[in-house]
């Protein structure tokens, strides 16, 4: 297997990225924060899958991160982010340091953005104003950089999938975004990078998140249509958990991020809640449609 080429500047890995396309047709990009999991290693298996060649990029964008979040402390680890994805046979890693990308020239103050309005200030966005319009930013540089055929986004931000498909939309990007499906530990708690923040209690707390997903999956699976109703059922799995502290639990349109009051279509119910002072989310896709035809065909 030829090593992974691993690069700092956008001239290196453009160049290396144009070569790819070149020679190879098909380029997949897995945009990350690094500290990677098994979450992240999914969406690169799915890249390798779909494409002939593979940039992963790590980058702990700090347009995305409030002034009193985690920016300082999120996990860095590159050597280790480095090992696995060359055991995943990736062909470039693309690693820059924060002047790189928001260089000290422009008074270090990005002033050009991209904003998804009407999506960005829904589900996290409400809760972390800012949060998408980093996201969208960030994302539409690296497109604008690595150009990509595809690109691979994980299932477990819904949220951010919404808002960077409406971006692509609108903006006429010519990627394909696919989504991945949520990884999750053995024990049900989706892997985050975040997850390392956890002690031991807290770890136990958290999944809170994933038996109140399931509570509402039974309670929709036995024919509850109204989110009322399943949003009052989740919250008291959490009032079960009161050290955890409820930000939002939605029941909402996957596209628009609307609520909805009654499940008919494709439906998308999220979740996010503060275990100490970690922020996890997580979330499950309902089919109303399918669902309704299962229970009006004859049995
Ligand atoms: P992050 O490094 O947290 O910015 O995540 C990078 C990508 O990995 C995003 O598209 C996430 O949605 C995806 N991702 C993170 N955790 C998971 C997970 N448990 N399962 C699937 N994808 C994930």
């Amino acid at each position: 297997m030829p090593r992974m080429k691993i690069f700092s500047t956008i001239p290196e890995t453009r160049a290396a990225c144009g070569e790819a396309r070149a020679s190879r047709k098909r380029l997949g990009l897995v945009p990350t924060m690094g500290a990677l999991h098994e979450g992240h290693l999914s969406l690169v298996r799915a890249a390798k899958a779909r494409c002939d060649s593979v940039v992963v990029s790590i980058f702990v964008n700090p347009t995305q991160f409030g002034p009193t979040e985690d920016l300082s402390k999120y996990p860095r680890q590159l050597d280790r982010d480095c090992r696995l994805l060359e055991k995943e046979g990736v062909e470039i890693l693309f690693a820059p340091p924060v002047e790189e990308i928001y260089p000290k020239s422009n008074s270090n103050t990005q002033i050009t953005w991209i904003v998804v309005e009407g999506l960005s200030e829904k589900l996290d966005g409400r809760s972390r104003p800012g949060h998408f319009r980093g996201v969208t930013t960030i994302v539409s540089k690296l497109f604008h950089i690595l150009e990509p055929d595809a690109a691979f986004f994980g299932q477990k931000d819904a949220a951010q999938l919404a808002v960077i498909r409406r971006m692509v939309q609108d903006l006429n990007f010519p990627v394909e975004i696919v989504a991945c499906p949520i990884v999750r530990e053995p024990d049900g708690l989706a892997m985050s990078s975040r997850n390392a923040y956890l002690n031991r209690e807290e770890r136990v707390r958290a999944l809170v998140l994933q038996r109140s997903l399931e509570k509402v999956r039974r309670q929709f699976l036995a024919g509850e249509r109204s989110s009322a109703k399943l949003i009052a059922a989740a919250k008291e799995v959490f009032s079960s958990e009161p050290e955890v502290r409820l930000d939002y639990f939605e029941v909402v349109d996957p596209d628009t991020l609307d609520p909805v009051a009654q499940i008919s279509q494709k439906t998308l119910v999220a979740v996010a809640a503060y275990v100490g002072a970690t922020r996890l989310i997580d979330n499950l896709v309902l089919d109303g449609v399918s669902a309704q035809r299962q229970m009006d065909s004859p049995r």
